[in-house]
């Protein structure tokens, strides 16, 4: 089974909660360099319900090079609507990088799951505008074109 080991990309903002303060930018007051500050007494929700996709994934189908401290972006499996699963790829920066961007594309494919995946703009630190783009079956297509709501796309507790 994978740990995080030295990774804490979704400690730093990247992905939002309504459980806690951050923000793209703006990392969790409790992060430091050495982890959580308060990792013993870190919430449930979400901090130890969260598990990112590389984290539940095999070296086999999703690389060690795309754990997010390293592949530059933060994948994570959602249910929406009738999709039991729609990966997710969230930038750990502004955009995700292109290769990441493929093998994450490569990865839904194989997987037969809808990808979504979001991009900031150039100040994101004080506009936290997303635009989305998605791949997947033609009624996804249509669904996500009018119904997405970003929301709070940390937890694992609500449902879109
Ligand atoms: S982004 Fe994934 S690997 Fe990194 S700390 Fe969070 S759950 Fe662990
Ligand atoms: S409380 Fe700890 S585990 Fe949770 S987001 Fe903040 S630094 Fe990360």
């Amino acid at each position: 089974m994978r740990v995080c080991g030295e990774c804490t990309a979704c400690c730093e903002g990247w992905v939002t909660s309504r459980h806690l303060a951050m923000s793209p930018g703006v990392p969790c007051e409790h992060r430091t360099d050495a982890g959580c500050a308060i990792y013993e007494r870190r919430p449930d929700v979400p901090c130890k319900q969260f598990k990112c996709a590389w984290l539940q994934s095999t070296p086999e189908s999703l690389p060690d090079e795309m754990r997010p401290d390293r592949s530059g972006a933060i994948l994570y499996f959602r249910a929406w609507k009738q999709w039991s699963r729609v990966l997710n790829v969230m930038p750990a920066g502004r955009k995700v990088p292109d290769t990441t961007l493929r093998t994450a594309q490569e990865y839904a494919a194989e997987n037969h799951m809808p990808i979504v995946w979001s991009e900031r703009v150039e100040d994101f630190v004080n506009d936290d505008t997303l635009t989305r783009k998605a791949m997947g079956p033609s009624e996804f297509m249509t669904q996500v074109k009018w119904d997405f709501v970003p929301e709070d796309i940390w937890s694992p507790d609500q449902s879109v």
